[in-house]
């Protein structure tokens, strides 16, 4: 074991102690059952924590926030947000909080975050719990995110509380602990911005400032360079997300981060036929996150996320607007170059491509892939073998076979290179059959699918014998897709 591991998690209170207006201390439930189901031992050596720590009795301890490391205050923290389009000036960490902040190998700090860790002042009419399938999919679909190249929060453990939670019907509890670069929000952002102290906005926008993006820590306009920056990661951020198929589901203003990691996985799923339409979230009835909306939803946050900071970026209020307006303006063209140079990258085509017919080729293929809705994971991997001459596994998923070899005839003439998509196209994500399979089987107690899908996911580029069935489309009979929020 390296030297840079302790027998102890060591953790500051750096939002706590920058922003007390916005930080209850408060204390995890109790539970005296609780028992590890996953570490995710290469996060914790990562983050100079011993694994064999973790797991020790202090250590599940410490990850439940019975046991509180020197110097560590708890908080539950404060946020407002628009839920589906309706605000909701307190929201708040209802289940979660924020034990403190870890101080990595590389000098930055990263909150651990528990989720499912009792009721808080902010739980409302909720419990303040989580069961086990849905701490254990926010593992398994944040490590394949990252695996994927997205950012996200990451998973450090899901630990059993040995607790019931009441749902439809009686659940396993578990709670997640939780890494991220920061759990500030754009509603946190509307929460200060409602109270109207403008020291305290200053203060929230300095702390961001501090966290995400210390080189803007002089800039002439602060609480502009930070909007800048946030636009700048999210249309990044979502891009990604567009291309990897995944649907997060939720996308309210308390789920986007001003770090740019997606973060708050509740009722998200990958796409597998491809249709821009696509919603899992079965309280999403109105579709406000299907798939193909994402980039409109994260540009409608970062409008709200602007109101919160106007008086700060001009005092002119007129000024102000059209400052933010213009920052804005920046997001479709920024989401515009990073989805295009994805779809590139996805397609084998380098920047020695005809710029004009490479964009011809890829309008040309989201059509003909919506109408016969082919899986959009699966096709993208299976055109490499097209790239290399070898029989054509995707040209059979096509109901317009003459729309289809005309395009791969368009496609090919640009060179296409093979290796450079096995290395852009995953073979492996969760796909929803398999997370069904693994979550249902966690909570009948037995975690063996679950940690051979994770062991799928987590290395998803390389293709490795026995795990074909983790490559495949769902089985017909699978049918509609539905996830629920009521984690
Ligand atoms: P989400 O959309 O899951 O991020 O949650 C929205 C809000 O509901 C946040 O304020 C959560 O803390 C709160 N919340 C969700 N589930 C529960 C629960 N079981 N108990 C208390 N608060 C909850
Ligand atoms: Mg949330």
């Amino acid at each position: 074991m390296s030297a840079a591991v302790s027998s102890t998690v060591a953790l500051g209170g750096d939002f706590a102690g920058a922003l007390p207006e916005l930080a209850v201390p408060w204390r995890a439930e109790q539970f005296p059952d609780a028992r590890l189901l996953v570490l995710n031992e290469a996060l914790a050596i990562e983050l100079g924590l011993d694994p064999s720590f973790l797991r020790s009795a202090d250590g599940v301890r410490i990850l439940t926030g019975d046991l509180v490391p020197e110097g560590a205050t708890p908080v539950a923290q404060a946020y407002a947000g628009h839920q589906f389009g309706g605000y909701s000036p307190r929201l708040g960490d209802g289940r979660a909080l924020l034990l403190g902040e870890l101080r990595g190998a590389d000098g930055r700090l990263r909150d651990l975050h528990l989720k499912g860790s009792g009721m808080t002042p902010f739980a409302r009419a909720g419990d303040g719990l989580a069961a086990v399938g849905p701490m254990l999919r926010e593992y398994l679909v944040s490590e394949a995110m990252h695996a994927l190249g997205v950012p996200t929060t990451r998973s450090l453990a899901v630990v059993a509380t040995g607790r019931a939670v009441r749902r439809e019907t009686m659940l396993p509890g578990a709670l997640l602990a939780r890494i991220a670069s920061s759990h500030l929000r754009v509603g946190s952002f509307q929460y200060v911005a409602a109270s109207r102290d403008l020291d305290l906005l200053r203060r929230l926008v300095d702390h961001a400032i501090r966290r995400h993006h210390p080189h803007l820590a002089d800039a002439e306009n602060p609480a502009l360079a930070l909007f800048e920056a946030v636009v700048a990661a999210q249309a990044s951020l979502v891009a990604r997300w567009m291309l990897v198929g995944f649907v997060h589901g939720v996308m309210n203003t308390d789920n986007m981060t001003i770090s740019g990691e997606t973060i708050d996985y509740g009722p998200c799923a990958f796409l597998d036929a491809f249709d821009p339409a696509t919603v899992y979230s079965s309280i999403d009835a109105g579709g406000r996150y299907a798939y193909g909306n994402q980039p409109l939803v994260a540009e409608w946050n970062l409008a709200r996320f602007a109101e919160t900071l106007l008086p700060l970026m001009h005092e002119d209020p007129d000024e102000a607007i059209a400052l933010a307006q213009e920052a804005l303006g920046r997001f479709r063209p920024t989401y515009e170059t990073a989805w295009t140079a994805g779809m590139l990258r996805k397609l084998g085509l380098g920047d020695g491509a005809d710029a004009g017919e490479a964009s011809a080729v890829i309008a040309e293929l989201i059509p003909l892939m919506r109408d016969s809705r082919v899986d959009w994971t699966s096709f993208f991997r299976g055109l490499a073998t097209v790239a290399r001459g070898g029989a054509d596994p995707v040209r059979g998923r096509f109901i317009d076979l003459a729309g289809f070899d005309a395009w791969a005839r368009r496609w090919t003439a640009l060179g296409p290179d093979a290796d450079a998509m096995d290395a852009a196209n995953p073979v492996y994500i969760p796909r929803n059959h398999l997370v069904e399979e693994a979550l249902a089987s966690a909570t009948a107690g037995d975690l063996g699918p679950l940690e051979r899908l994770l062991g799928a996911v987590t290395a998803p580029y390389v293709p490795r014998p026995g795990l074909e069935r983790y490559a495949e489309p769902a089985p017909e009979d699978f049918g509609a897709y539905r996830t629920f929020c009521g984690t």
